[in-house]
C-alpha cells in the first residue's frame, strides 16, 4: 500500500477520512483508495495514510494542516540534474508515474522521484534522457514477456509491447477527449496506440514496434510516408512562407495538373481537407440548381459536414425499410431543420434511386456519391450504377459529385472517373492529392464551377498554402511520370490473391471487395452491395484477426469498413512478410 504523509503536521483531525469515498464505502481491500489516520497520542503525533487512487485525492484540500501531500516524503531517487534537460517542459517521467506522484519541479527544471513503485518505478523507465535512476543506478528491465489476458489469439497471451502507448494516451486523455484528435482514432482506453513516426511503407509507435502500414493515415499516403521528392520540394518551397493571400505560380501549376489528369475536371478551387472540398460543392451544386436536398447513399462518409453526416457508421437496423430509407443522423449536435435536406438511400439500388427522384427531383441540388464505397469495405458499383447515376441526373437537372477524397490520384491518375468511364458534374479530392499533406480540390464542369465568384462565396485562410500546393505539385508530378499507381496495384493483385489462397486453404469464406490500391475482404459473406449486405459480414472475426496481425507488426485498420491502402513503397518483400504474417494469424484466431 503506498503512503505518503508529512505526519509530525497531523494533529488528527480525521476530516481526510469524512471525505475520502473509499473510506465511506467501507472498502479497505488492498490497493484501493484509503485514508486512515493512526493517532500515536503516547508519542504526540498522529499519521496519515493515504493512496492517491482517486484522482482527485479530496483528502489533500480537506486537511486544515496542510499534512498530506501528493509529493510527499520524497526518497529521491537518483535524478542526475545534469542529465535532467526537463524534456522541454514536456518531461517523460510525469505521465508515466502510474500514482501520479512525479512531477516537475519549474524552479530546479529537473525532476524529483519518489519510490511508491516498490522497486520498479516508471519514472526511471521511460526518462529519454537516463536521468532518473534507481539508488542502486540501475535501470529497471522492461520485461520482455510482460502479460495481458487479453490476446485475440486463444490459448495465448498477448506480449505488452505497448506500455508507452498506455502512459502517453493517459497524458493524452487528461488534455484531449478520448486522447485524440479525431473519433476515429480511438481504439479503447488500453489499446489505443501513439504513434513515433513513419518512414515509406512502415509506422512505428512510440514503444518502437514498427508495423507495415496498410492504413496510411486513412489513405492519403499513396508513395510513403516521409516520402523525399515531396518533402524536398515541400522544404525548397517553405523558404519562401507559406501563406500570401494571393495566388501563386505552384497553385496554379497543381491546377493545370488536377484538370489535365481528371477527364471532368475544367475548372478547380483549392482547399485544406476533404470536408471543406464537400462543403464547397454542395454549396456550389445548391446555388447552380436553385435548390437544397441532396441524396447520399448509406455507408458513405463525406466528412464531418452536418448535411453529411447521416447513415455512416450506424447500425443498419436503424435505415428503416430499403424501399423507404430512414435517414439516421451519425452523431448528435446536427440541427434538426437540417434532417430535413438530407436523402438517404442504399447503395447500388436501381429501383430504390428511380422511385425516390421520380417523387422528389424538384427539390434535389445534388447525388453525392463515392464511386468505390471506400468507408464501407469499398465495395464497387455494380456495372451500369454509376452511369444510371449520371442518366438521372441529367434527367432531372441535378448536380452530380463523385466524393473522390479516398479514390482520386488512387485508383488511377484519373480517379474513379478515369476507372469507370463516368463523368460527375463536380468532384471532390483530397487525401492521395498531397501524399499526406493537408491539401484538397474540389472542380468539375466550367459551366457549373462558374457560379464560384459570382454570387457565391469560397475561400480560405489557407487554401492554397504552400505546404500544401508545394506538397501536391511533387507528388502529382510523381504520378504522371512514373508508372506508380500500375506498380502498386500489381502489389494489390498479389496481396489479394494470396489472402484468397489463405482463406480458401483454411475453408473460411472470404469476399474481396474493391480495387488493388484500396481493398477489403468481408468474411462469411458471398455478395456486398450495400452497407445493409456488409453488416452481415463476420466482423467480430475481422477484428480479432486484425487485433492479431498487428500484434504481428501487420496494420491495416481495425475497423472492417476501413480499406486496406498500399503505396508505392509497400515492397514485393513487405507483401511476402504479410502474408506470412496473415497465414499465421489465419491458423491461430479460431473462427
Ligand atoms: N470524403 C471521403 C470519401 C472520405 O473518406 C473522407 C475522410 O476520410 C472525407 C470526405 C473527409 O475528409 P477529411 O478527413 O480530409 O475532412
Amino acid at each position: 500500500m503506498p503512503l505518503k504523509f508529512k505526519n509530525k503536521q497531523c494533529t488528527g483531525c480525521h476530516l481526510c477520512e469524512l471525505v475520502c469515498s473509499a473510506y465511506h464505502f467501507g472498502e479497505f481491500a488492498p490497493n484501493r483508495a484509503r485514508i486512515r489516520v493512526n493517532n500515536h497520542p503516547l508519542e504526540g503525533q498522529s499519521e496519515v495514510m493515504a493512496c492517491f487512487s482517486c484522482p482527485d485525492a479530496p483528502c489533500i484540500a480537506a486537511c486544515p494542516q496542510d499534512a498530506i501531500s501528493r509529493l510527499g516524503p520524497r526518497q529521491p531517487l537518483s535524478v542526475d540534474p545534469a542529465q535532467c534537460d526537463g524534456c522541454n517542459g514536456n518531461p517523460a517521467c510525469v505521465p508515466a508515474c502510474p500514482y501520479d506522484a512525479m512531477y516537475f519541479d519549474t524552479a530546479t527544471l529537473y525532476a524529483l522521484a519518489c519510490d511508491l513503485c516498490g522497486g520498479d518505478p516508471q519514472c526511471v523507465k521511460f526518462c529519454y534522457p537516463g536521468a532518473v535512476s534507481l539508488s542502486n543506478g540501475k535501470t529497471p528491465a522492461v520485461e520482455a514477456n510482460a502479460t495481458t489476458t487479453n490476446s485475440p489469439v486463444e490459448g495465448k497471451k498477448m506480449n505488452d509491447h505497448r506500455e508507452k502507448s498506455r502512459i502517453l494516451w493517459r497524458r493524452a486523455a487528461k488534455v484531449m477527449p478520448l486522447g485524440v484528435s479525431s473519433n476515429f482514432r480511438y481504439w479503447g482506453d488500453d489499446e489505443t496506440l501513439v504513434a513515433e513516426k513513419a518512414q515509406g511503407a512502415y509506422i512505428w509507435d512510440v514503444d518502437g514496434n514498427r508495423y507495415i502500414d496498410y492504413r496510411l493515415g486513412f489513405g492519403p499516403v499513396i508513395l510513403g510516408h516521409a516520402y523525399e521528392e515531396v518533402d524536398a520540394q515541400v522544404r525548397d518551397a517553405i523558404r519562401n512562407g507559406v501563406v500570401y493571400a494571393f495566388t501563386s505560380p505552384l497553385e496554379i501549376s497543381v491546377a493545370e495538373k488536377i484538370v489535365a489528369m481528371c477527364p471532368g475536371v475544367e475548372a478547380v478551387r483549392l482547399t485544406n481537407t476533404g470536408t471543406e472540398t464537400i462543403l464547397h460543392a454542395l454549396r456550389v451544386a445548391r446555388a447552380y440548381t436553385g435548390r437544397e436536398k441532396l441524396i447520399k447513399f448509406e455507408g458513405q462518409y463525406h466528412g464531418m459536414l452536418d448535411y453529411v453526416l447521416f447513415s455512416t457508421y450506424t447500425d443498419v437496423n436503424a435505415y428503416g425499410s430499403r424501399r423507404s430509407p430512414v435517414p439516421v443522423p451519425s452523431t448528435s449536435g446536427i440541427p434538426r431543420s437540417v434532417h430535413d435536406l438530407v436523402i438517404t438511400l442504399p447503395f447500388n439500388d436501381f429501383e430504390v434511386l428511380e422511385a425516390t427522384l421520380r417523387r422528389a427531383w424538384h427539390d434535389v441540388a445534388a447525388i453525392i456519391v463515392e464511386p468505390i464505397l471506400g468507408n464501407c469495405a469499398a465495395i464497387e458499383p455494380l456495372p451500369g450504377w454509376l452511369e444510371f447515376i449520371r442518366a438521372k441526373c441529367n434527367e432531372y437537372g441535378i448536380v452530380l459529385i463523385f466524393d473522390e477524397v479516398k479514390t482520386g490520384f488512387r485508383l488511377a491518375r484519373g480517379g474513379a472517373q478515369e476507372v469507370y468511364g463516368v463523368i460527375p458534374d463536380l468532384a471532390t479530392y483530397a487525401k492521395s492529392l498531397g501524399n499526406g499533406y493537408a491539401v484538397a480540390a474540389f472542380g468539375g464542369r466550367r459551366e457549373v464551377m462558374n457560379v464560384v465568384g459570382v454570387g457565391v462565396v469560397c475561400g480560405g485562410t489557407y487554401a492554397g498554402n504552400t505546404v500544401g500546393v508545394a506538397a501536391a505539385d511533387a507528388t502529382l508530378s510523381l504520378l504522371q511520370e512514373q508508372p506508380i499507381l500500375e506498380t502498386i496495384a500489381g502489389r494489390g493483385r498479389r496481396l489479394q490473391a494470396g489472402l484468397k489462397r489463405i482463406f480458401a486453404d483454411a475453408g473460411i469464406p472470404v469476399l474481396i471487395t474493391g480495387h488493388p490500391n484500396m481493398f477489403a475482404f468481408n468474411v462469411g459473406v458471398e455478395k456486398l452491395t450495400d452497407q445493409r449486405d456488409w453488416s452481415k459480414s463476420d466482423h467480430q472475426y475481422y477484428e480479432r484477426l486484425i487485433a492479431a496481425a498487428i500484434e504481428r507488426g501487420v496494420m491495416p485498420d481495425p475497423d472492417p469498413r476501413e480499406p486496406w491502402f498500399l503505396c508505392y513503397s509497400h515492397s514485393d518483400a513487405d507483401i511476402d512478410e504479410t502474408l506470412n504474417v496473415m497465414e499465421d494469424v489465419v491458423r491461430a484466431v479460431k473462427r
